[in-house]
C-alpha cells in the first residue's frame, strides 16, 4: 500500500476515518492528525538546540518550490502569530530559466501578498549581469563540462549568503529536506570529501565566517510528506520541472534515483542514513574539530576556503568572461535593511 491510497480505516491517533497509510511510521492517520504530527515534528526541530528564538530577523530562501513553501508557511505562522516577533523577509532568487522560473515567481508573489511577507526578488541578470540560459549558453562553448546546476547552485547560494548578512539577519533558513541532506551525505562519500561528511548540520554556525547562521528545519522531514502537506493544505505545487534537470543531468540526479530505488520499500533506511551523519558528526566534534581556514575573495571580497584566492562564484564568473563582482556589491543589498521596520507595519 503506498501513502496515497484510502483504507477504509480508523486513524491509529483518534477515531476519525484514515485517509492514509504514513508508510515512514507504519501508521494509519486522518488527514487532521497527519498535519498535526508533520507541523509538530518540525516546531520540535526548531525549539530543539534553541534553533530559532522570538528576537531573531530572519531570511528564508523562498523558491516558491514545495520545501521553501512549507518552510515558510510553518514559520510564519509560529514566529508572527505564536510570537509576535520580528517579521520573516521571504528572499526569491530569479536565476533567468525559460519556461520554468515564472510558475514559482508566480507562486511566490500571491502566496507572500495573501501573508503580507515583506518579498524580494533578486535576479540573476541584475547583479550578475547575464541570466542562467545566458551562462549556460557561453559555458557551453568555453567550458561544457561545468552544468547549469553548478552556477545555478553556487550563484543562488552566494546571492542568499550575501543579502542575509548585509540586511542584518540573524538565522537564513532554506528548505532543504531529509531527501537532500542524504542525497549530499552519499555525493560527499562519492567524491571522498570526508571533512564535509564531518562537518554536516542541520544547524551551521560558521562562528569564523561572516555568514549569516544557517538553518534547515526540514532536515529530518522526507520530500513525501512535504507533497501530502502540501496537498491536504491546498497549498500550490510547483508543476513544471526545471528544464535543466533533464537536458544536464547532474551526479546528484542519480544520486536521488537510487536512494528512491533502495527506499521504496524500505523508508526507514533514509533515517537510518540520517544518524550515520549525526553520529559520524558527533565523533568529528569530539575528535578534532575539522577547520576549513578561510581567505577572503581578491574579487567580491566574500569567505572562501583556502586554498583558494577566488570564491568559486567569482571564479565561475570570470570564466565565463563576466565582469567581476567589485567592491560596490559588499553593500548592495543594504538599502534593503530598511524592510525590518518596514514589515513591522503590515498587517
Ligand atoms: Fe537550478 Fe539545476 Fe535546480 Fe534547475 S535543476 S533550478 S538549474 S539547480
Ligand atoms: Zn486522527
Ligand atoms: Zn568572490
Amino acid at each position: 500500500m503506498n501513502s496515497l491510497q484510502a483504507p477504509a480505516k480508523q486513524c491509529s491517533t483518534c477515531s476519525k476515518g484514515a485517509v492514509i497509510y504514513h508508510s515512514d511510521s507504519g501508521r494509519l492517520l486522518c488527514k487532521g492528525c497527519f498535519l498535526k504530527s508533520f507541523e509538530r515534528k518540525i516546531h520540535k526541530n526548531i525549539t530543539r538546540d534553541q534553533a530559532l528564538e522570538k528576537s531573531d530577523k530572519i531570511v528564508v530562501g523562498f523558491s516558491g518550490g514545495k520545501d521553501s513553501l512549507t518552510i515558510l508557511e510553518i514559520l510564519h505562522a509560529r514566529q508572527q502569530r505564536i510570537f509576535g516577533a520580528p517579521p520573516i523577509i521571504a528572499v526569491t532568487i530569479d536565476e533567468g530559466i525559460t519556461g520554468y522560473r515564472a510558475e514559482t515567481l508566480d507562486i511566490a508573489e500571491s502566496f507572500c501578498a495573501e501573508r503580507g511577507i515583506p518579498h524580494v526578488v533578486l535576479a540573476f541578470k541584475e547583479v550578475f549581469g547575464r541570466t542562467l540560459n545566458e551562462m549556460v549558453e557561453i559555458g557551453g562553448d568555453i567550458d561544457p563540462e561545468t552544468k547549469a546546476c553548478t552556477y545555478c547552485g553556487v550563484l543562488r547560494r552566494k546571492l542568499l549568503n550575501d543579502f542575509a548578512f548585509q540586511i542584518g539577519a540573524t538565522k537564513l533558513v532554506t528548505g532543504h529536506n531529509l531527501d537532500d541532506h542524504i542525497q549530499t551525505f552519499l555525493l560527499n562519500l562519492l567524491r571522498g570529501d570526508i571533512m564535509r561528511v564531518f562537518k554536516w548540520n542541520w544547524i551551521q554556525d560558521e562562528e569564523e565566517q561572516p555568514f549569516t547562521p544557517k538553518i534547515q528545519p526540514l532536515f529530518n522531514v522526507p520530500a513525501r510528506d512535504i507533497v501530502l502537506y502540501l496537498y491536504f493544505r491546498k497549498l500550490p505545487l510547483q508543476e513544471n520541472p526545471c528544464p535543466y534537470s533533464q537536458s544536464q543531468p547532474i551526479l546528484r540526479g542519480k544520486v536521488q534515483r537510487f536512494l528512491n530505488s533502495v527506499t521504496q520499500n524500505s523508508p526507514e533506511m533514509k533515517y537510518n542514513l540520517l544518524y550515520s551523519m549525526e553520529e559520524i558528526q558527533k565523533v568529528g566534534n569530539t575528535a578534532q574539530k575539522p577547520i576549513f581556514n578561510i581567505n577572503y575573495c581578491t574579487d567580491c571580497g566574500g569567505p572562501t576556503n583556502v586554498p583558494r584566492v577566488k570564491c568559486k562564484t567569482c571564479e565561475l564568473l570570470e570564466r565565463l568572461g563576466i565582469e567581476p563582482l567589485n567592491h560596490y556589491y559588499g553593500t548592495r543589498f543594504k538599502d534593503y535593511e530598511t524592510l525590518w521596520e518596514r514589515a513591522s507595519l503590515l498587517p
